[in-house]
C-alpha cells in the first residue's frame, strides 16, 4: 500500500497523472500521518458500518476507512482523481467511489443501495468552500447515521460547537442544535496539508438525536425564526423578529417575559431550551 502522506509519494503521483490541486474545489490533501487514523476512529469506521466519505483527494483518509469499515463509498467531484483512486485504492475491495457532486448526491438513496444492514457513517475533510451546505444537507436529509465527523476550518468549528446562549452561537449553531450534537475533537494545524491553506482545521463530530425536533412543535417556524433573529444578531429578538417576520413586539415581550427572559433580550443569549419555548409559544399565539 502506498504511504500517501509521504511528500515523495504525492509528488510521483502528481506527475504521474499531471495532477494539479484546484483551489477551487477545495483541494488541500492530508500529509500528517497522524491525522486520518484518528479520524477514522471517531469516525466508527469499525466493523458493522458503512462510512460515507465526502471528497477523496488521493485517498489518504479514504484508506484509513476502508482497512476499518466494512465498506466505504465516497463522493468525489473531480473526474480527474478517478484514475488516481484506482491505483491507491486497488487493494481495497470494500471501497467505491461515485464521481458526483455531493450536493447533488441522494444521500438516502445511496444509504439503502449501498449499505443494506450496515449502521452508517458520515466522514470527510471537508472542502472548506461549502462546509455549512454540505453539513446542512446532510443533517436535514434526516439520513439514518450514527455520526457525522468532519474536518473543517478552525473558525466554523467554532460556529459549529458553540454553546447556545453564548456569543460564539450562530444561525449555524441553532440550526444543528435542532437536529443534534456538535462537539469539537481535536485541532489539526495548516501545516497538515498540501497546499496548506491559510487557516489552521478541527475535526467535529456532530451525532444525530432527537432531543429538540421531538420537543419543537413547528420545524418550520423554528427555522424562520432562528433565520430573522441571526440575521440582525446586534438588534434585540423583539427588534429582529420584528423586521424579519412582521411579528409584533409586544407579543415578542410576552413571551420573553413568560419564558423569564427580559424584554433586551438578544439571540445570543437564548439557549436552546429557551428558544424550543420561544418557538412553541410563538407558535400558538400567530
Ligand atoms: N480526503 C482528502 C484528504 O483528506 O486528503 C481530500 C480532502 S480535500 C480538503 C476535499 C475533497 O473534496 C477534494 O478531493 C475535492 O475534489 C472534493 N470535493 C470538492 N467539492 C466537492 C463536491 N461538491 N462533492 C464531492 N467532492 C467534492
Amino acid at each position: 500500500m502506498k504511504n500517501l502522506t509521504n511528500i515523495s509519494v504525492i509528488k510521483e503521483l502528481l506527475e504521474k497523472y499531471g495532477f494539479k490541486f484546484s483551489k477551487g474545489l477545495g483541494q488541500n490533501f492530508l500529509i500528517n500521518p497522524s491525522v486520518c487514523p484518528k479520524i477514522a476512529e471517531y469516525g466508527l469506521a469499525k466493523e458493522g458500518y458503512g462510512i460515507i466519505e465526502i471528497g477523496t483527494g488521493f485517498g489518504t483518509l479514504s484508506c484509513e476507512l476502508a482497512k476499518g469499515a466494512d465498506k466505504v463509498v465516497a463522493v468525489e467531484i473531480d473526474s480527474r482523481l478517478i484514475p488516481v483512486l484506482d491505483e491507491t485504492m486497488s487493494e481495497f475491495d470494500n471501497f467505491k467511489v461515485i464521481n458526483a457532486d455531493i450536493m447533488e448526491t441522494d444521500l438516502n438513496a445511496l444509504i439503502k443501495d449501498e449499505f443494506d444492514g450496515l449502521k452508517v457513517a458520515v466522514c470527510a475533510n471537508l472542502p472548506y468552500y461549502i462546509t455549512s451546505p454540505v453539513i446542512m444537507k446532510l443533517l436535514e436529509s434526516e439520513i439514518p447515521v450514527d455520526a457525522i465527523t468532519v474536518m473543517v476550518q478552525k473558525e466554523a468549528a467554532g460556529r459549529l460547537c458553540a454553546k447556545m446562549g453564548t456569543r460564539e452561537s450562530g444561525a449555524i449553531t441553532a440550526a444543528v442544535n435542532y437536529y443534534g450534537t456538535a462537539e469539537l475533537l481535536f485541532n489539526v494545524s495548516r501545516g497538515s496539508f498540501m497546499p496548506a491553506p491559510n487557516v489552521d482545521s478541527a475535526v467535529i463530530q456532530i451525532k444525530p438525536d432527537n432531543k429538540y425536533r421531538n420537543k419543537i412543535h413547528d420545524k418550520s417556524l423554528y427555522f424562520k425564526v432562528i433565520k430573522g433573529a441571526f440575521a440582525q444578531r446586534r438588534k434585540t429578538l423583539a427588534n429582529s423578529l420584528n423586521s424579519a417576520m412582521g411579528i409584533e413586539k409586544e407579543k415578542i415581550y410576552d413571551i420573553l417575559r413568560e419564558i423569564d427572559l427580559p424584554e433586551t433580550a438578544r439571540c445570543e443569549q437564548l439557549t436552546m431550551d429557551n428558544w424550543t419555548e420561544f418557538v412553541n409559544i410563538l407558535k400558538n399565539i400567530i
